[in-house]
């Protein structure tokens, strides 16, 4: 019920935001005049240059589609849910003023494709926003649609889609989908002619004139017969005049056929002059309003054609048509009649290009990890003859805490604690040298193991200060830790001392608990598997099988150690069963189905049981935790429920 409740949270805002992200990368021109537009109502338009709004807007709506893209996916769930949570916060106390305020008329939040009420918009927010604290509440609950290792294809692919294949060329070429009332197959003259005829109309604000008398020139231009090129320019002045020679050539080609040509324009007088100063320009300037002018075409300057009124073809500036494409003349050239190009085969090439690789991505991936699994599932020795032997085991690790009295305490209670209430797994403490021959004195060692936390590279000699693995087995312990990753990272330990180390240890008949892990720039470039497998390959995989198994692996992410940040259950599992998968290849099923691998890294009592419930999680290696009997107890508990 609860799992039910936060995927459909999931999806709709998945969808959401994926559908609102698309529409305006479609459209970035008329997202940044929405920006603007919101900027001007708050008196920041002046400071903001043109390029500012425009990168706001492409960097706004690929941020919204790759939020849904990975909250569809299920990529990085915690971090994006909570992302979600302040974006959805902020939007909509935003729209809530809009609602209240209504300085823009609508938010904009879905382009032109669907115009909704400032208030609509904001009750739309308030279920995304209910929708959102779902998901930061329990994002775990929400199932990966690809594996780890697979989702960078997924971001990428889908980035490099928003930005360059949608954003990209909408910039370049003129928006793929065109919403607005001035897309390719509008019959102009009617519209205005209905609006004239006081209907209600989209077109209200649509009139040209003719720039020397102010004359009303709209009728005659809507309502002449045959082709008519409008080129429209609400600024002169910030116009693109790099193809100023096909327009020029466009408009002789117009006066030779008997077409007629205006270049419409917000501009001034002065503007117009100063740009048939640079361009050369002989055709007719007519005055349209500014914001008109930016609905009906993306570009700055853009060319329409109309024939008999009807909108045909649009070109931005740096895809108008040559002389090849327009023909000798327009009545017999494909360019001259409406395109049969539709919104249905658009939509199916997104399908196709788009949607259809992430669906088989997600397939070969799901298939990938299903063979995985049923890989290890018939190589699992409880399949054949062999029975599994790997010891569940918690074992703590005190670091450089607690005097020799505190340590005693700790463990006398956590003696009499374990002897009232039996252990289901093999419990260990792991204490600093100075406590090990007083504790080794009561320990019931059948019930907790007892370990040191280091021991000395060398045999023995001067070595002022290092305490050697045949004095610790003396004190009465059995167990040692090597490769803790506070000790490669503060006393420089290599994998060829470790290897010395866990020689030494067991030659002394100490079982080695040995640390691996990766740091957190090693997780975040995908590189944990390799780490850990070079730091097995490093000073564990040199031994014997015989000597192998008898080694404790414990799996500790550094970025988790001591920081509140535990792996998620699922993490730590992918990495336990790598690892597993690694000691098979190099010794076999039988070993590697029998090596102990523990958890390490913030582990205590209210995420054990989730962590142990994974079948490669074999226990865990605990800090902090193990420093209080009642935590230590709780997390030994774990292996009860
Ligand atoms: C450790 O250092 O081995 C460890 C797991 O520490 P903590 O449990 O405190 O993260």
């Amino acid at each position: 019920m609860r799992k039910t409740a936060v995927n459909i949270a999931r999806l709709l805002l998945a969808l959401t935001f994926i559908l609102s992200g698309f529409v305006k990368a479609v459209d970035p021109l008329g997202t940044q005049y929405k920006i603007h537009d919101y900027l001007a109502a708050i008196g920041l338009a002046s400071i903001v240059p043109d390029f500012g709004t425009l990168a706001s807007s492409v960097i706004l709506s690929a941020t919204e589609f790759l939020l849904g893209i990975c909250l569809l996916f299920a990529i990085r769930r915690r971090l994006v849910s909570k992302i979600l949570v302040v974006l959805m916060t902020l939007m909509t106390l935003m729209t809530l003023w809009l609602a209240i305020d209504d300085p823009v008329t609508d938010c904009g939040c879905f382009g032109d494709a669907l115009v909704l009420t400032n208030w609509q918009t904001f009750w739309k927010n308030v279920v995304l926003l209910a929708a959102a604290l779902i998901v930061w509440r329990y994002p775990l609950d929400m199932p990966r649609l690809i594996s780890e290792s697979n989702q960078w294809i997924v971001m990428n692919y889908s980035a490099f889609f928003i930005l360059v294949i949608i954003a990209g060329r909408s910039l370049y070429t003129l928006p793929q989908f065109d919403f607005r009332p001035y897309h390719v197959g509008t019959n102009l003259r009617e519209g205005w002619q209905r609006m004239m005829e006081g209907e209600d109309s989209p077109y209200t604000e649509f009139f040209i004139e003719s720039t020397d008398e102010g004359e009303d020139i709209t009728e005659a231009v809507l309502g002449s017969q045959g082709y008519t090129f409008l080129l429209v320019a609400p600024h002169l002045e910030n116009a693109n005049d790099s193809q100023f020679d096909r327009l020029n050539s466009i408009y002789e080609y117009c006066l030779e056929n008997g077409y007629q040509f205006y270049c419409l324009t917000a501009s001034t007088q002065r503007g117009i002059g100063r740009w048939q100063d640079i361009t050369g320009a002989e055709y007719p300037f007519c005055n349209t309003d500014e914001t008109t002018l930016k609905t009906v075409i993306r570009s700055n300057p853009g060319l329409l054609l109309l024939n008999d009124g009807v909108i045909i073809r649009k070109w931005s500036h740096n895809t108008l048509p040559s002389d090849e494409e327009l023909g000798a003349r327009l009545e017999g050239s494909p360019l001259g009649r409406l395109p049969n190009d539709n919104a249905a085969e658009k939509i199916l090439w997104i399908l196709t290009w788009f949607v259809l690789p992430l669906v088989l991505l997600t397939i070969a991936d799901r298939l990938w990890a299903w063979s995985k699994w049923l890989r290890r599932k018939n190589n699992n020795p409880l399949n054949s003859e062999h029975k599994i032997m790997r010891k569940k085991i918690v074992a703590g690790n005190w670091k450089m805490n607690m005097n020799l009295q505190d340590g005693i305490a700790l463990a006398k209670e956590l003696n009499e604690t374990l002897k009232a209430d039996k252990p289901n797994c093999g419990v260990v403490i792991c204490t600093p040298f100075i406590h090990l021959a007083s504790i080794a004195q009561f320990l019931d060692q059948d019930i907790i193991g007892l370990g040191a936390e280091n021991c000395a590279d060398k045999e023995k000699g001067a070595f002022t200060g290092e305490v050697s693995a045949e004095m610790v087995k003396s004190t009465g312990a059995q167990y040692v830790i090597l490769g803790h990753s506070e000790r490669r990272e503060y006393y420089k330990e290599t994998p060829e001392i470790l290897k010395e180390k866990v020689l030494l240890a067991q030659k002394n008949g100490l079982k080695v608990i040995f640390c691996i892990g990766e740091s957190l720039a090693e997780r975040e470039a995908g590189k944990q598997n390799e780490v850990v497998k070079a730091e097995l390959e490093g000073s564990v995989f040199n031994l014997s099988e015989e000597d192998f198994r008898k080694i404790v692996i414990a799996y500790e992410p550094i970025w988790a150690i001591g920081t509140g940040k535990t792996a998620t259950a699922e993490q730590a599992e992918e990495i336990h069963a790598y690892i597993r998968s690694i000691i098979a290849e190099k010794y076999g099923n039988a070993v590697a189905e029998d090596t102990t691998i523990l958890y390490g890294g913030s582990c205590k009592a209210s995420n054990a049981p989730e962590l142990f419930a994974k079948p490669d999680i074999d226990g865990g290696l605990i800090g902090g935790a193990s420093l209080k009997c009642a935590d230590f107890k709780g997390i030994i508990d774990a292996w009860k429920k």
